[in-house]
């Protein structure tokens, strides 16, 4: 398999800490998105995909908390790490119970938090992963082909792309017209057609009840599938 460019939005206000992060990190091939404002840090989130978040909390227009509480009122697994002036053990608890998965203190290494970055970027992907394991959904991206509680459910290509690229986003809400491009290409297939295929996926799925809440619409953005424990 391809190995996927991974996307890091960063939310920070000061352009030199921004630029020196945003350097580093496009010279280590990672895909990075910069904003300045916490409401443009959760637009953005909304919009895209994003597999990590960069994190400052004295933003201009909103305390970075709010970009914390927000990303996980729709997002439970997208790894955010805290990179803040605040030094003290109260703000570092607040972060972390809100949701950060890691809180780094400014001055910082850029070693330190390259490291720091990749350690969650592990717990999210594998590399040589051929194999999808997801409560009763299994896919086995070589053999092309779906499991559902042990039985394997034959899926059509646009259904078995549909399904792994879901899958591929765990936890993530894709878009409507983010898994249309992704899928058929720009302008291949309009909101209703693809809520056609979803019908179609949801009804070989749900033939195990356990599986019935894998996929989830989120009305209005798009869906999403759930990581089942
Ligand atoms: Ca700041």
């Amino acid at each position: 398999m391809e190995k996927a460019t991974r996307s890091i939005l960063v939310i920070e206000d000061d352009k030199a800490t921004l630029n020196k992060i945003k350097n580093q990190l496009k010279e280590l091939n990672y895909k990075v998105a910069c904003v300045m404002t916490a409401q443009e840090g959760v637009d953005y989130c909304i919009k895209n995909i994003v597999d990590l978040i960069l994190l400052d909390l004295g933003l201009p227009d909103k305390d970075g908390m709010y970009v914390i509480e927000t990303v996980r009122s729709f997002n439970n697994t997208l790894p955010i790490i805290v990179v803040s002036g605040r030094t003290t053990t109260e703000s570092k608890v607040l972060a972390l119970d809100a949701g950060a998965n890691d809180y780094m203190t400014k001055p910082f290494s850029m070693d330190e938090l390259l490291a720091r970055i990749r350690k969650e970027l592990r717990n999210t992907y594998t590399e040589e992963k051929h194999l999808f394991i997801n409560g009763n959904l299994t896919i086995d991206y070589d053999a092309k082909t779906i499991f559902v509680n042990g039985v394997e459910v034959h899926f059509t290509n646009f259904e078995f792309k549909i399904v792994t690229l879901l899958a591929n986003n765990l936890g993530k809400t894709l878009a409507y017209d983010y898994i249309i491009n992704h899928v058929w290409g720009k302008d291949g297939q309009d909101q209703n057609g693809l809520r056609v295929f979803m019908a179609g996926i949801r009804k070989k799925i749900s033939r195990d009840p356990k599986s019935a809440k894998l996929i989830r619409t989120d009305i209005g953005s798009g869906y999403r599938m759930n990581k089942i424990n």
